[in-house]
């Protein structure tokens, strides 16, 4: 079935013209830079500046259109030797440059070997309960026979399967169709799903013992081996990877231990697989219960049916007798604040928790937990609290469910001395619908340094990024809000700083104001736009917002808001959104982004965005 053809929508910018450059013939590249090893194989955008305007350029033979400033930017094939050549003429002017990288390596098979480099599975050290599947693969010369050997000598039958070439996951999400797949033919992936601790175990030299294994397994007992026969020959490769049953005292308890020079507010971060997005955030102290280990992590056991792995270096394991980590809700209250109302579970051990928000609602769940909830205080008590509700869902899932009379503002957990869970609901500020910002007080994030992107002719995303947030801060100061700069200058400042700062400072809102870049391999001229980030639900019709009011303003394309596991998205104090309102590497829109007066209507644009928001929120 072809894929399908994503509707294209013509956009027509609403930027300025770009200002003519005539300055003398002078090439440079801003990307790639030199030595940079490419993650495209095929084409890739290379781009600069050549001085002029009037400058006719061609790179490897190609040529390139040049802006009135002197930009250029192309999307061409990669060069097989990794080298680019550009002649650029003015006038009687030439001037040439010779841009050399380093080609991804291809997956070859080197001489004398069947087996694809770094393409076998799995690594490192495994500890998992008997019983449990272990996937095991390889990539290798199409056609063949191939087995695991294990040490007691059993031989597992690997079944072979096309292998299909789909190119880096980070260009496909720029994408606006799916690239379709092309057939490997050459090399096939072998696979097998082989039971741990079915009487054998696999010691690799170089991949420590892991640590949840019992003290009764010798640390001898041999590797297994691949083997694949193709033709004739036979090629064996050894299973880089310790892995051995848990045996003795499992699972195991363990506690949540921050890093020495982790700040008041460090969490512990679960992820649904081994890699992703981060989705459970612990303080420390909180008890794990934890029946397995891959190459660095663990996996934490949160209910029968659902687990997260977290890193094992955030993790102190207690002696393989401790007792559990489960408790009993012996009751939950809400104390209404000031500014705030407290949810407090009580229970006296730190368990691991997760809070769902939705538009209006809050539910906190405890794994864990068993509840002895005899009474619940609710109710009447607060205008902010509409519902209130304890439910048992499974065995040691315990969870609370709260609904609001208004929309989520935001909110944050604690401990206390008890242990008690603290969950601080804040109430939303009071709105003035005639000036809708008055009064907040909102954090404007221009975004980077460290790192960024550079446009053609030099300018970075730092400096257009503070351009904007400049021009944000003395309008939102105008609309009667006061505002929280992250930064003021050139000066790099630690991106976990920068959401901290806002939170420790009560921001109603937080803004970060960033504009994007491509990774390799995605044609620019096809994929660029406006985009906005968010995470939390609370936060979705901010960026909404903001996304609706940029577009209006620039008319850029439309790549739409996303929920993004990124730093300055993920507090829950505030709604917070960052927004990518250009991409620098388009000439245009970098000429644009240096004019003060596209960054006003940028720094606009969010400032209608955040008044709308706001209004819409009064109840
Ligand atoms: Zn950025």
């Amino acid at each position: 079935m072809p894929a399908p053809t994503p509707l294209r929508v013509e956009v027509s910018p609403a930027l300025p013209a770009i200002r003519p450059v005539d300055g003398p013939l002078h090439l440079t590249v801003v990307y790639p830079p030199d030595s940079l090893m490419l993650t495209a194989v095929d084409s890739n955008f290379i781009f600069g500046a050549a001085g002029t305007g009037r400058a006719r350029l061609r790179v490897n033979g190609v040529s390139v259109p040049v802006s009135p400033n002197g930009a250029w930017l192309a999307y061409l094939a990669v060069p097989s030797d990794g080298v680019y050549r550009l002649e650029a003429t003015a006038d009687s002017d030439t001037a040439t440059l010779d841009r050399t990288v380093v080609l991804p390596p291809a997956a070859t098979i080197e001489e004398g070997s069947a087996f694809v480099a770094e393409s076998d599975e799995p690594r490192g050290s495994i500890a998992l309960p008997a019983g449990e599947l272990l996937d095991v693969a390889f990539t290798g010369l199409a056609g063949g026979q191939a087995t695991l050997l294990l040490p007691d000598r059993r031989r597992i039958r690997l079944i072979e399967r096309p292998l299909l070439e789909t190119g880096s996951s980070d260009a496909a999400d720029f994408r606006a169709a799916p690239a379709v797949p092309a057939v490997a033919r050459s090399v096939s992936r072998y696979e097998a799903a082989i039971e741990v601790g079915a009487g054998w175990t696999s010691s690799d030299s170089e991949t420590p013992f892991p640590t949840l294994a019992g003290p009764l397994i010798p640390p001898d007992t041999g590797t297994a081996v691949f083997e694949l026969v193709v033709a004739e020959d036979t090629f064996r490769l050894p299973l880089r990877s310790t892995v051995v049953p848990l045996v003795d005292g499992v699972p195991r308890t363990g506690i949540v231990r921050a890093p020495d020079d982790a700040p008041a507010d460090w969490m512990a971060r679960g992820r649904p697989g081994r890699a992703g997005p981060f989705h459970w955030f612990w303080h420390r102290g909180t008890r794990l219960r934890i029946d397995g280990e891959r190459d660095g992590q663990y996996r934490v056991r949160l209910t029968g049916s659902l687990s997260a792995w977290t890193s094992a270096g955030d993790v102190t394991l207690l002696p393989a007798t401790s007792p559990p980590p489960v408790a009993t809700v012996t009751g939950v209250r809400m104390t209404p604040l000031i500014n705030a109302v407290d949810l407090r579970i009580m229970a006296d051990t730190r368990l691991p928790i997760r809070i769902d928000g939705g538009e209006r609602t809050l539910s906190v769940t405890v794994y864990g937990a068993t509840s002895a909830v005899n009474f619940m205080q609710y109710g009447g008590l607060d205008p902010l609290i509409e519902r209130a509700a304890w439910s048992q869902v499974a065995d040691g899932e315990f969870r609370v469910d709260l609904e609001l009379t208004e929309p989520v503002w935001g909110y944050r957990t604690s401990y206390d001395a008890t242990n008690a869970l603290v969950v601080t609901i804040r109430r939303p500020p009071r709105i003035d619908p005639r000036h809708p910002l008055a009064g907040l007080l909102i954090a404007v994030d221009a975004g980077h340094p460290p790192g960024g992107g550079t446009g053609p002719t030099g300018l970075t995303e730092a400096d257009a990024n503070l351009g904007v947030a400049r021009a944000l801060e003395s309008m939102l100061e105008a609309a009667g809000a006061r505002v929280l700069m992250t930064r003021t200058d050139a000066m790099p400042v630690d991106l976990g700083y920068r959401p901290r700062l806002a939170a420790d400072m009560n921001a109603d809102i937080l803004v970060s104001l960033h504009n994007n870049a491509f990774p390799d391999g995605v044609n620019p001229f096809e994929n660029n736009g406006t985009s906005v980030y968010y995470y939390q639900p609370h936060s979705l019709d901010l960026a909404r917002d903001v996304q609706a009011e940029l577009l209006r303003e620039l008319r850029l394309r439309d790549i739409g808001i996303g929920r993004a596991d990124l730093a300055l998205v993920r507090p829950t104090w505030m709604p917070s959104i960052l927004s990518e309102t250009m991409f620098l590497m388009i000439p245009r829109q970098e000429a644009a982004l240096r004019d003060p007066d596209v960054q006003r209507r940028i720094a606009r644009a969010h400032v209608r965005a955040l008044e709308r928001f706001v209004r819409d929120r009064i109840r």
